[in-house]
């Protein structure tokens, strides 16, 4: 029987396995899918927030206030890529400028420090590219960006390095009380677990029904994207919003942290929780839209589109709290942005109600908050690509040239804890397929790597999602005796 059973390899999901490592506990992490940070956590905008968003008093301000600190240490650790290069929320006029006002009042009610209403010259100091109608912005400096599926991926690995354990197809399809705690039916296994810890993003209201709890309800929103291509990444500095409207936060102009730009998203209610499509007129008005924050987006750069599904709680707030009708089970629901900058928290604060319910908790002594350095060849000087490759001649071979990715870097992402199996799997973690050509040249180099790590036919290997073939078989196969 394990102590813990979380259901949801997201941010939150991955986060609190990681706290709860911290522990003697026996830890298993449940997913659906074949890959960590399959749901949201794979597709938003990737901004740690600094606060001012949420009203007060709720619990996304709580949580984001307090995780927005927390990300230097983590990403530290972690070896994740973090920057804090501070956000825009930029006025067109008087109206905007009094929302701007309000924004401030509530990120300082919030809490959220060096806060500061600016003209119009000094945003031009920090871009020069501002659209030529903005008048002023409330600054944040606090504000940051991250690959947030990196750090889901860090936070699985570094969990399972301190002993906890993940099966990915998994979905759970049943849970049944016991009288020591939870029978997890997934589609795969059967297990038991003193208490259960629901972070099913956009499900987690039917994982919570598994229960009998019909506390809340979740409705999903998409939101749409443009990725531009790193030659465009030059162009701005900051996270620039515009002012909030009645669902949302806007449409976003942003440096990644691995230098595209990233434009989006919008917000619609859409009619069932996969519905993962773009869509010509809502990326026509994403398109619009930011081309008043920013003077000249280069959309000729555009190298994909996505959507992301936000989990729309119909409680107006974050759920995280034991269930009313069933005890040790705690549900982690309605986590929409900012989700992602609360994570950390919010992890925080579950193991605090896990060491309550537990009534205490024993540190592991040897527990190691650092996860093995991750090679990036593409950021290494000269002397040290030579260096390396004299030790391992696998990373003289470049497999993605629009990115610099090595052979010796894929084999590496594969072979880690919570590493990857999928095409898109090595591109997560790697960046193999993430520049300009989205790989369409690396794709059946990676494919071949992954199928002799895993010891896998290539035929059996996908893109993503579980049924993503790419290959059937040879193309002079012989089927039924004839070519
Ligand atoms: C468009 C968009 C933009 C956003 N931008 C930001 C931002 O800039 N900053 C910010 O702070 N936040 C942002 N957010 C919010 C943030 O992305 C989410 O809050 C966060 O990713 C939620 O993580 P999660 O782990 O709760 O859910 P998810 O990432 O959705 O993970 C849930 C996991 O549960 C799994 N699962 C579901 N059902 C089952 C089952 N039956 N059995 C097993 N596994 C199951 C899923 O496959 C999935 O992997 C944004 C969200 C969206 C959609």
């Amino acid at each position: 029987m394990y102590d813990v059973a979380i259901i949801g390899a997201g941010i939150t999901g991955t986060f609190i396995a990681r706290e709860l490592s911290r522990y003697e506990l026996d830890i298993v992490i449940l997913e659906k899918d074949n890959d960590i940070s399959s749901g949201a956590t794979k597709a938003n905008t990737g901004i740690v927030h600094a606060g001012y968003d949420a009203k007060p008093n709720t619990k996304m301000a709580y949580f984001n206030v307090k995780g927005n600190p927390m990300f230097d240490k983590v990403c530290e650790e972690l070896d994740v890529p973090f920057k804090r290069n501070g956000s825009l929320v930029v006025g067109f006029s008087e109206e905007d400028m009094e929302t701007i006002e309000e924004l401030y009042e509530r990120g300082v009610k919030n809490g959220v420090p060096k806060l500061e209403i600016i003209d119009r010259e000094k945003i031009k100091e920090l871009e020069p590219n501002i659209g030529k109608d903005v008048v002023g912005a409330l600054y944040a400096p606090t504000a940051g960006i991250i690959s947030p599926w990196e750090l889901a991926i860090a936070l699985a690995e570094n969990a399972m390095d301190n002993g906890a354990e993940l099966y990915l197809n998994n979905e759970v399809k049943n849970i049944e009380t016991t009288d020591s705690g939870y029978r997890i039916k997934t589609s795969e296994r059967e297990i038991e677990a003193k208490y259960v810890i629901n972070c099913a993003g956009v499900y987690a209201d039917e994982i919570s029904q598994m229960v009998g709890d019909s506390s809340f309800k979740i409705t999903p929103r998409s939101g749409q994207y443009y990725l531009l291509d790193k030659a465009a990444g030059e162009m701005i500095n900051t996270v620039i919003f515009q002012c909030p409207r009645k669902f949302g936060k806007g449409v976003v102009v942003s440096p990644t942290a691995h230098g595209n730009i990233i434009v989006g998203p919008d917000n619609e209610v859409v009619p069932n929780k996969e519905a993962t499509e773009t869509t010509g007129y809502r990326l026509r008005m994403v398109r619009e839209t930011a081309q008043k924050s920013v003077e000249g987006i280069p959309f000729n750069k555009n190298i994909t589109n996505f959507t992301g599904v936000r989990a729309e709680p119909d409680t107006g707030d974050f759920i995280i709290e034991e269930s009313k009708v069933a005890k040790g089970f705690i549900n982690v629901g309605g986590i929409k942005s900012p989700g992602l900058t609360s994570s950390p928290a919010i992890a925080e604060y579950v193991t605090g109600m896990v060491k309550d319910i537990a009534g205490g908790l024993e540190d592991k002594e040897d527990f190691n908050p650092k996860r093995k350095k991750v090679i990036r060849f593409a950021e290494l000087s000269n002397e040290e690509k030579a260096e390396l490759i004299k030790k391992d001649p696998s990373y003289g071979r470049i497999i993605c040239r629009c990115e610099t990715v090595t052979e010796g870097e894929i084999i590496d992402c594969i072979n880690r804890n919570a590493g990857a199996t999928t095409v898109d799997g090595v591109k997560r973690r790697t960046r193999a397929g993430f520049g300009r050509c989205q790989g369409g040249f690396c794709m059946p180099r990676v494919m071949e790597i992954l199928a002799r790590e895993l010891n896998k036919d290539v035929t059996d290997i996908v893109k993503d999602g579980t049924d993503s073939y790419i290959l059937t078989g040879e193309t002079k196969e012989i089927e039924n005796g004839e070519e």
